[in-house]
């Protein structure tokens, strides 16, 4: 579903991502771990072209971009961007708009999809979601894990080739957690092709396929939750998992 090669984006100076490699294959869930500064963030936003990547390949669901330095044309751009749902730490929903309408949004908008289908199939997605009776809530009105819940199900009306979350539970109150990774779980138990950068260990090693530990801009190691946790091949990681312990 995905494969990366040689990613690299810089901010000025300050080299992020230092040449990425990944694959993520279809149904797979990838849990992206790492400390604060190694380019999580980064890495996510280049993959739904938030951030333009210096170099490198990406593939997303048989599109390929190649970055060198001349510019992507923007259709291209927004072809593979419109592959990915992104989901944020800071849910980003609409806060004019009732649960409904943000999830209609996109479909409405950028698909330009027929409004009673489009209604039809978000209430199919917030009633997935747990949300059935908060349609008619404004954002505000609602728990910030509600609010999460609804930003996957808005990410998920696209019907994106694959989700990404960028530590989609750290805003959140810790009894409000729960209920999220939830219905994060129940999304791959369904073959959702998902890469989740997140510090929650736990769900990490109950949910992902596979582990991918970042550190300065590369990816230090990655393998089945089982043996990253377990036993890490490398120095940087064990120092790292030892914080969690
Ligand atoms: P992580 O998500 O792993 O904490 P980030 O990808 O957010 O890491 O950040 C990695 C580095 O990139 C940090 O040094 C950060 O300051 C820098 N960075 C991220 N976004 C920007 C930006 N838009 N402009 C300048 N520097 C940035
Ligand atoms: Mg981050």
């Amino acid at each position: 579903m995905i494969r990366v090669k040689g990613l690299q984006k810089a901010f000025k100076q300050n080299q992020v991502l230092k040449g990425i490699d990944l694959e993520v294959a279809p149904g797979e869930v990838i849990c992206v771990i790492g400390p604060s500064g190694s380019g999580k963030s980064t890495f996510l936003r280049c993959l739904n072209m938030l951030e333009r990547p210096d170099a490198g390949e990406i593939e997303l669901d048989g599109d390929v971009l190649q970055f060198t330095g001349k510019d992507v044309p923007m259709k291209q751009m927004r072809k593979l961007r419109a592959k990915t749902g992104m989901v944020f730490q800071s849910f980003n929903l609409f806060p004019h708009m009732t649960a409904l309408e943000n999830v209609m949004e996109g479909p409405l908008v950028v698909k330009g999809q027929p409004k009673e289908q489009v209604k039809r199939s978000a209430e199919a997605l917030l009633a997935k979601v747990g949300l059935s009776d908060k349609k008619d809530l404004f954002p505000g009105q609602l728990s910030g894990g509600q609010q999460q819940r609804v930003a996957i199900a808005r990410a998920l009306a696209m019907e994106p080739s694959v989700l990404l979350f960028d530590e989609p539970t750290s805003a959140l109150d810790p009894e409000l957690v729960g209920e999220v990774l939830k219905t994060m779980q129940e999304l791959a138990q369904e073959g959702q092709t998902m890469v989740i950068v997140t510090h929650e260990m736990a769900f990490a090693r109950d949910v992902a396929d596979r582990i991918v530990f970042m550190d300065e801009g590369v990816v230090v190691e990655s393998g089945p939750p089982e043996q990253v946790f377990a036993h890490p091949a490398e120095e940087r990681t064990r120092r790292f998992l030892s914080k969690f312990l």
